[in-house]
């Protein structure tokens, strides 16, 4: 099973979460230290870090 990286928006808690492809693309992820549902996923701010560079 893949593990996404998630950061929360409202405390900035980054936090993988080991789930299936089909629960990934609900995008049903909780933050796990506010509870909150406001997360974004990590990866995406790592390839914008790395897109950069050339
Ligand atoms: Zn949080």
């Amino acid at each position: 099973m893949p593990v996404y990286e998630y950061q929360c928006e409202l405390c900035s808690l980054i936090f993988s979460v080991k789930m299936s492809m089909a629960e990934h693309e609900q995008g049903n992820v909780t933050c796990p230290a506010c509870k909150k549902g406001r997360v974004i996923p990590h990866y995406s701010a790592f390839f914008a870090k790395t897109s950069k560079k050339s």
